[in-house]
């Protein structure tokens, strides 16, 4: 044993992932919980990135099930393979004190270890930086051990005895803490605690390494834990969380579009995916309709995405005289495919000539038909310029528009 206090202050971090979960009833996928998945990650990958964006995080031991180290299901060999570096994976033991023993084995065989250990569960996905900022100063001011507790807010019965009917009594919620992980140890003491206790009959009745560390007369520090920091032990956790992290946010996004009337060109021209009678034609590389595309930027401004000439450059031949609707219908499938949904659109039309009024209602229901919205969603307006500038000398038409979406609010978990 070569536990002597390292000199390196990081934190390790011991990532318990082997359990069975045997009261999570599997997905489709068959896979423990700690598979499963959560916005796309499975929750070890949640854990892993949030370990590793933290900047006093020292090295990595994944403890995963003995029957998957060399044989590693294929939906989470490409996540890992993205923290080869910084991650050595083992095989745990038969209970969760085996199998924490082994990742501080495997720390201990490196020549790297740190003086500071966290021991985590990763059935906890949420793991904050500021939780791990506290764990890490409680061990430099001395602590021998350091766990997250919460307070425990249900009124809580004790049975009294062990038959279903049996009588029970209310104990006092005051006296009572909720116990989370990542625990954090000094590592030489943890492992020597866990060490002691390897062949100990009892062994299994250690249900976290605060309980192993204090067998061995380590003092534990208390520190406030996390809500979000919750255990997924039941399918319906997981559910619950997916629904709680997959928060939607609105976004507003604003377009504008112009384009000139031609002398050479005679009508129609397309306003708002509608051919409208008009002396004369508009100059344009696609059919020049304004409405649609101040439309789109304002979508795409929503999404943050760029603007219409991004995705549909005038330089490529293909758009040449398109039909605008597709762009529209391009720019809210970009909408469905980030996860959310259209609130409402409103395009104002600026021109003196033609006149937009007999046209609106009709207008409304096309842009509805090609985005797929109720018509209520939709505003058409239109103004005139009284006369003044390029627009009231009837050079041209112009047009402003507003979107309003609705979208995943994933860059909004921050870990913080
Ligand atoms: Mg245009």
């Amino acid at each position: 044993m070569s536990s002597a206090p390292s000199s390196i202050a990081r934190l390790d971090i011991i990532l318990l992932a082997a359990g069975a979960g045997q009261r999570f009833s599997p997905e489709a996928s068959g896979l423990p919980k700690q598979f499963q998945k959560l916005q796309q990650k499975s929750l070890i990958s949640h854990c892993l990135e949030r370990f590793l964006s933290w900047p006093d995080c020292g090295q990595i031991i994944l403890v995963l099930p003995p029957d998957m180290v060399n044989d590693l299901p294929l939906a989470i060999k490409d996540e890992l393979s993205a923290y080869a570096n910084r991650v050595t994976v083992i095989a745990g033991g038969a209970s969760r004190a085996d199998s924490a023993l082994h990742g501080l084995i495997a720390l201990d065989r490196t020549d790297k270890i740190s003086r500071y250990v966290a021991i985590h569960d990763a059935a906890r996905p949420l793991v904050s930086h500021r939780l791990l900022d506290t764990l890490k100063s409680a061990l430099e001011g001395g602590a021998d051990g350091v766990i997250p507790v919460l307070a425990v807010s249900d009124t809580i019965r004790q049975k009294i005895s062990d038959s279903p009917m049996a009588d029970s009594r209310v104990i006092d919620r005051n006296s009572l803490m909720r116990v989370q992980t990542p625990q954090a140890f000094q590592t030489g003491r943890i492992l020597a605690a866990h060490q002691k206790l390897a062949n100990a009959e009892n062994k299994a009745s250690f249900t976290d390494d605060a309980m192993i560390a204090e067998a061995d007369g380590a003092k534990i520090t208390l520190i406030t834990g996390d809500e979000v920091l919750k255990k997924i032990t039941y399918a319906e956790d997981l559910t619950a969380m997916r629904q709680e992290i997959s928060q939607m946010e609105t976004r507003t996004g604003s377009g504008y579009d112009v384009h000139k009337f031609s002398d050479k060109k005679t009508g129609p021209i397309m306003i708002c995916g509608l051919a409208i009678p008009h002396p004369k034609g508009l100059l344009a590389h696609s059919d020049g309709d304004v409405g649609l595309h101040a439309l789109c930027d304002a979508i795409f401004g929503a999404l943050g995405t760029g603007d219409i000439g991004h995705f549909f450059p005038p330089s490529e031949a293909k758009w040449k005289e398109a039909a605008s609707d597709q762009f529209l219908k391009f720019a809210s499938d970009c909408v469905k495919e980030a996860g959310g949904r259209i609130i409402h659109l409103d395009v104002t039309l600026i021109c003196e000539r033609p006149k937009i009024g007999p046209y609106r209602e009709q207008m409304k229901n096309r842009l509805a038909e090609i985005t797929g919205l109720a018509s209520s969603r939709i505003s058409v307006k239109a103004t005139t310029s009284e006369g003044l500038g390029f627009t009231g000398r009837q050079e041209g038409i112009a047009a402003m528009a507003q979107a309003t979406l609705s979208l995943p609010a994933t860059d909004q978990a921050k870990i913080e």
